[in-house]
C-alpha cells in the first residue's frame, strides 16, 4: 500500500540502524513525544534494534493517559446523572478515576456511549432531543479542531441539549516543562507528526534555539522512526540544534491554517493539569466564555475538584522519561490492562501497555532481529 509499506521495508530499515551504528560515538537519550510512535517503537522492537548508546524514553503524548484524574472524576459525575447520555471515546471508559470509571457507570444503568467522532456525538444529540448530550472531549492539538467544529455547529444549530467536557492539552508548553526540570536527559526530540500535520513546526524553532536541543518532526511507521532518530544522532554528533522536518509527506511548516482558526475561535489557551505531573502553565485549550453554554463544566457546575493519585502508580516518571515502565513494582502484576492502576496500562497509546503488549524475551528479539534481514519489517506479535 503507497506510504505504507515503504515505511515497514526491511532494508531501509536495515540501512538505517546500520547507518546509526557507524554514526554514534557516544549515548544519546531521546524522546518520542507521542503514544503512538511508542507503540510503533516497542511493536517493531526498534528500541532494541537501534544502537545501545541510544536510549529512548517515552514522553506525555498520549491523551488518555494525561488527562487529569479530576476529568475523569467530573465525567462521572455527570454520566451518573439521570437525564445526560455521556458519550467518549472506547479507552476513555476503562480510565480510573478516583473511585470508579464510567465502565462502571455503564454498567449501573448510566448512558454512557462510545463514540469515533465529536460529530457523531452531535447526531446523538440531535436525535434525543429529550437528553443532555455531554461529549467528553479529550486530546492533543490533533484532534481539538474537529471538536471545536462540533461545538461550533451545535452553536450554529441552537442545539441547546449538547455540551462539551473538553480536555485538550498542547505539547510544546509540556516540552518546555521537560525542558526546565532539573532532572531532565532528555537531550533531543521527535515530535508528533499528527500535531504538526494540524500545527506546523513553526512553534518548535523557539523552543529548539532557546534550549539548544534538537527537535525532528516524525512519522508513525518504523522507517518514520528510525530516519527521524538519524536526523536526530546526525544534529547531537555534529553540535547543532534545529528543527527538522522528516515527516514531509504530511506536515507543512504552517500547518493546517483554517484548523487553527476554528480553533482558535472556540479554544482559548488556559493552564491545564496532567495526570501526575500536575498543572503546566498555557498548556492546555478551553471553550471561550461564548462558547459557556455548551461547556460541560459551567452547565453541571462542576469547575473545581481536587483528586488524589494512587501513590503506586509511577506514569509521572514514566512520562518525563525519568523511569520506563517496567521500572515500576506494579507493572504486570497488580496493574494490567485488564486491572490498570493508571491510564497509561489502559490506552492504546500508552506507554505501559505497549511494554505489556509487545516485550520480548531475549530469544524473540534476536529472531526479529533475523527476520529483518529480508522483506517487509516484521510486525510485532502480542505476548498477552
Ligand atoms: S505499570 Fe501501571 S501503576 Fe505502573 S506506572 Fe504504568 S500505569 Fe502506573
Amino acid at each position: 500500500m503507497k506510504y505504507l509499506d515503504e515505511y515497514r521495508d526491511a532494508r531501509l530499515a536495515r540501512a538505517l540502524i546500520a547507518g546509526l551504528a557507524k554514526r554514534v560515538t557516544r549515548s544519546w537519550v531521546l524522546m518520542e513525544i507521542c503514544g503512538g510512535q511508542t507503540h510503533t517503537l516497542m511493536r517493531y522492537g526498534i528500541d532494541e534494534l537501534v544502537p545501545p548508546q541510544i536510549e529512548l524514553v517515552h514522553g506525555p503524548g498520549c491523551p488518555v493517559c494525561v488527562t487529569a484524574l479530576e476529568t475523569i472524576d467530573k465525567a462521572i459525575h455527570i454520566a451518573s446523572l439521570p437525564t445526560v447520555t455521556l458519550v467518549s471515546y472506547g479507552d476513555m471508559l476503562r480510565v480510573p478515576g478516583s473511585h470508579s470509571d464510567l465502565f462502571h457507570v455503564r454498567a449501573a444503568g448510566g448512558d454512557v456511549r462510545i463514540t469515533y467522532s465529536p460529530m457523531e456525538a452531535l447526531k446523538v444529540a440531535r436525535a434525543k432531543p429529550d437528553r443532555k448530550l455531554v461529549f467528553l472531549g479529550i486530546g492533543f492539538e490533533t484532534t481539538a479542531p474537529a471538536n471545536a467544529m462540533a461545538v461550533w455547529q451545535a452553536a450554529r444549530e441552537g442545539l441547546g441539549n449538547f455540551s462539551m467536557l473538553a480536555s485538550h492539552f498542547l505539547v510544546p508548553p509540556a516540552i518546555r516543562m521537560l525542558l526546565e526540570s532539573p532532572k531532565n536527559r532528555v537531550q533531543g526530540f521527535i515530535a508528533p507528526g499528527h500535531v504538526c500535520t494540524v500545527m506546523g513546526y513553526r512553534q518548535y524553532e523557539e523552543l529548539s534555539r532557546i534550549y539548544h536541543v534538537p527537535i525532528v518532526v516524525g512519522g508513525f511507521e518504523p522507517v518514520d522512526l528510525l530516519e527521524a532518530i538519524s536526523m536526530l544522532v546526525a544534529q547531537l554528533e555534529h553540535g547543532r540544534a534545529q528543527v527538522e522536518n522528516q515527516y514531509v509527506r504530511s506536515v507543512g511548516y504552517e500547518g493546517n491554517r483554517p484548523a487553527q482558526e476554528l480553533m482558535e475561535k472556540v479554544f482559548e489557551v488556559c493552564d491545564r493539569k496532567w495526570r501526575g505531573i500536575g498543572v503546566i502553565p498555557q498548556s492546555g485549550l478551553r471553550l471561550r466564555g461564548e462558547f459557556a453554554a455548551y461547556d460541560a463544566e459551567k452547565v453541571f457546575g462542576v469547575g473545581d475538584t481536587s483528586a488524589e493519585e494512587p501513590a503506586e502508580c509511577i506514569s509521572a516518571l514514566v512520562l518525563q522519561g525519568l523511569k520506563k515502565p517496567v521500572d515500576c513494582p506494579a507493572f504486570a502484576v497488580r496493574c494490567t490492562p485488564e486491572t490498570p492502576l493508571g491510564a497509561p496500562m489502559v490506552s492504546g497509546e500508552g506507554a505501559c501497555a505497549a511494554y505489556y503488549q509487545y516485550r520480548r524475551p531475549a530469544q524473540e528479539v534476536r529472531e526479529v532481529r533475523v527476520a529483518s534481514k529480508s522483506g517487509t519489517f516484521p510486525e510485532g506479535e502480542q505476548d498477552h
